[in-house]
């Protein structure tokens, strides 16, 4: 796809909305704020003969979109938000290595899968910059890379994928687990395999909000190219995501400092390559108050060292936070049973409070976080199902003659 353009201004919800949308579905496009470029704004008013709705959202082959829904830019985009059947076999909710990994086996196993996923295939692993832990790629592996293969494996396999589509529900009706969308859809599974990942922590701080994308940031890889030159930027937080991305911040900016509230909580060989780089700076036991803004954009953050009780003011070009993470099971509330900190309970087959709910990869509660054990999860999962498919003589008559010597 060709560039694509979004203009319009900081102050505006439905543009950070857009932005967030194709950052989501890892869209590259061209931000214009049109609030501080006079020709641009003059001629999103010629487009619009005098008006000056925002955000206009201009595609490679010159026509546009203002103020679209997030469904409009999804078909605009040529994005599949509709599955082509209402009944699966199994519905796999989550497009990133668990779900993956179990449509590939689903496949395998002559079971008919769909994945819906709300953001782009490939899951958060998409989005990170090298994955230097998955077995059998020494050199490490870009995590763009990684959800490309993927994607490309369940695609070999003919499994059926949808994206930019999320789930509002899942319930056991009869025989079924049905699984409702926002778009209004409602698919039918045998079985479902809940596989939707977590997501990165707020600060909760005073000024946060409406920040994102306007030098606050959760993705490194994603939206540390902006910053390439800059003299400092912060990153906040001190586990393994925080300093892994830190480590990369630092290939982009003069000096990266990390603020975290209490120690360093990663691996020791991440901690040694922070400790001794010479352009990152670590500071431990930093409370983080608030964040002050300057045109509308981040323009400092204002924190607290524990010891000393000083103040602590910093003045990055950006922030990364990543202070853990949270699970994706808001639509799950009230139909299975959740931990205390809102992450799906299974069994050791993998099998929720619901029957023919499973569970894989960091959704699950307990899971290790990791991207290689989410793909074994995903994979668990799925022999699981099938083995709860076997009891119920559910399971699909035909394996995939070809697939299934290998295994
Ligand atoms: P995490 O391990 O939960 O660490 C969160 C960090 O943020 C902690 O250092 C925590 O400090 C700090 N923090 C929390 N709230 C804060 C606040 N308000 N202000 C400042 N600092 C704050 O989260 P994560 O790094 O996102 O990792 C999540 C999981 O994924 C972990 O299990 C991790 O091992 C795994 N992971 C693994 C890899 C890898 O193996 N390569 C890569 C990335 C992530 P406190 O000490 O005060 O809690």
């Amino acid at each position: 796809m060709g560039e694509l353009t979004l203009y319009g201004a900081p102050w505006c919800p439905d543009c950070r909305r857009s932005k967030s949308f194709l950052m989501d579905q890892r869209i590259p496009y061209r931000w214009v704020d049109i609030d501080a470029d006079d020709e641009a704004r003059a001629w999103v008013e010629r487009l619009q003969g005098g008006g000056r709705t925002i955000p206009t959202i201009v595609f490679a082959d010159g026509s546009h979109l203002l103020e679209p829904s997030n469904a409009e830019l999804a078909e605009k985009l040529g994005l599949k938000v509709r599955a082509e059947r209402m009944a699966y076999d199994l519905v796999i909710l989550g497009g990133g290595p668990a779900g993956l990994a179990a449509a590939i086996y689903a496949a395998r196993e002559g079971m008919d899968a769909l994945v819906l996923e709300r953001g782009a295939l490939g899951g958060q692993a998409g989005a990170t910059e090298l994955i230097d832990n998955y077995p059998g790629f020494p050199d490490g592996i870009r995590g763009m890379e990684l959800a490309a293969r993927l994607v490309a494996h369940a695609r070999r396999y003919g499994v059926e994928m949808v994206s930019a589509v999320e789930v509002s529900g899942v319930r056991r009706e009869s025989d079924a687990v049905l699984v409702d969308t926002s778009a209004g859809d409602a698919y039918a599974g045998t079985a479902a395999i809940v596989a939707t990942g977590s997501t990165y922590r707020r600060l909760d701080v005073p000024g946060e909000e409406g920040l994102t994308g306007l030098g606050l940031h959760n993705c490194a890889t994603c939206d540390g190219p902006f910053y390439r030159g800059s003299a400092e930027i912060a990153v906040i937080g001190g586990g393994n995501s925080a300093l892994e991305e830190a480590l990369f911040l630092a290939t982009l900016a003069d000096h990266v400092t990390i603020l975290t509230r209490g120690d360093l909580r990663a691996s020791e060989l991440v901690k040694d390559k922070v400790r001794n780089h010479p352009r990152i700076t670590v500071r431990t036991g930093i409370d983080i108050l608030g964040l002050e803004r300057r045109d509308g954009r981040l323009g400092a953050i204002v924190a607290r060292e524990r010891a000393s009780g000083d103040d602590v003011r910093l003045e990055p070009a950006a922030a990364f936070v990543f202070v853990g993470l949270d699970p994706n099971t808001g639509f799950l509330r009230g139909s299975a049973d959740l931990d205390e900190r809102g992450f799906l309970l299974a069994d050791d087959g993998y099998r929720t409070s619901m029957d023919g709910l499973f569970a894989a990869g960091d959704v699950r509660s307990g899971s290790t976080k990791q991207v290689g054990a989410a793909a074994g999860e995903g994979i668990a999962a799925l022999l699981s199902v099938r083995r709860w498919m076997e009891q119920r003589h559910d399971m699909p008559t035909q394996p995939m003659e070809d697939m299934s010597a290998s295994a």
